[in-house]
């Protein structure tokens, strides 16, 4: 790419790994970077594991100035009260989650999210000063249908409704029929709706949102495949999902060639 956003690496750790097994794999993965040489500064590295092991995965970072950003994989839209078993940002951000990946396509599909519970959810991020990594993505049928970007630019044209222009904001394009299938979209693929997306933002929230906000692709990234998306302008790192619970796979993957 022509401009400084740094590349973001973003582990999506889904329902795996509980706290202990979580304390093992973000001590192996800091080591293995650090033995390695990686330069911290290079790439952002986030993980983004389950809700009961947020703490204990914070505690660690702090500790041992792991240089890991953290983030959870929902939040609720609301923020406190009699909503039983609902997280808030509130929460999220007393431990230092700076993200928060909203509207994750097994959200929409197993928990029924629709494109505006999505908006309320990225507003409840950025109410408590955490940045949302919007999932925007069509499945199989849609890419039949309407092609590969009308889907996701739909999805990310509700999701940005009322956002700021200073907003800082993460989208990942991940197209269903991608994710944990081993299929992933081509490069060329990839690029084209990134593209598509960002102009979204351009749109939504002016050019220098669009020039500073990081898009990802996610579905089926691998140590093999992650610097031929890299080399894409408009692809400025990955959210992971299988082989960000692979501590060298991962580890490969943050130290991509371009
Ligand atoms: P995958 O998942 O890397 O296992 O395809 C990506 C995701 O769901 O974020």
């Amino acid at each position: 790419g022509v401009t400084t956003r740094t590349p973001f690496i973003a582990g999506n750790w889904k329902m795996n790994l509980d706290h202990l097994q979580a304390v093992a794999f973000v001590q192996k993965l800091h080591w293995t970077l650090k033995e390695a040489g990686h330069e911290p500064e290079s790439v952002e590295v986030g993980v983004f594991p389950p809700f009961t092991d947020i703490r204990t995965v914070q505690t660690l970072i702090d500790a041992d100035k792991i240089p890991f950003a953290l983030g959870a994989q929902d939040l609720s839209t609301k923020d406190s009260g009699a909503y039983t078993g609902e997280i808030s940002g509130q929460f999220l951000s007393k431990l230092s989650c700076g993200y928060v990946i909203i509207g994750h396509s097994e959200r929409r599909q197993y928990h029924a999210e629709t494109d505006e519970v999505v908006a309320a959810k990225v507003q409840a991020a950025l109410r408590h000063g955490i940045a949302p990594v919007i999932c925007v993505g069509e499945t199989a049928e849609d890419l039949e249908k309407f092609g590969a970007s009308a889907v996701p630019v739909g999805q990310l044209e509700v999701a940005l409704e009322g956002v700021s222009a200073d907003a800082d904001i993460v989208v990942a394009y991940e197209p269903v029929w991608a994710i944990g299938s081993g299929q992933a979209a081509t490069p060329d693929q990839a690029q084209e709706v990134c593209a598509k997306l960002r102009a979204v933002v351009a749109s939504k929230l002016g050019e220098d949102a669009a020039a500073r906000t990081r898009v990802l692709y996610g579905g089926s990234v691998k140590s093999g495949n992650i610097a031929s998306f890299m080399r894409e302008p408009d692809v400025d790192g990955a959210l992971v999902g299988g082989a960000s619970l692979v501590v060298d796979e991962f580890a490969a993957i943050i130290r991509f060639q371009k």
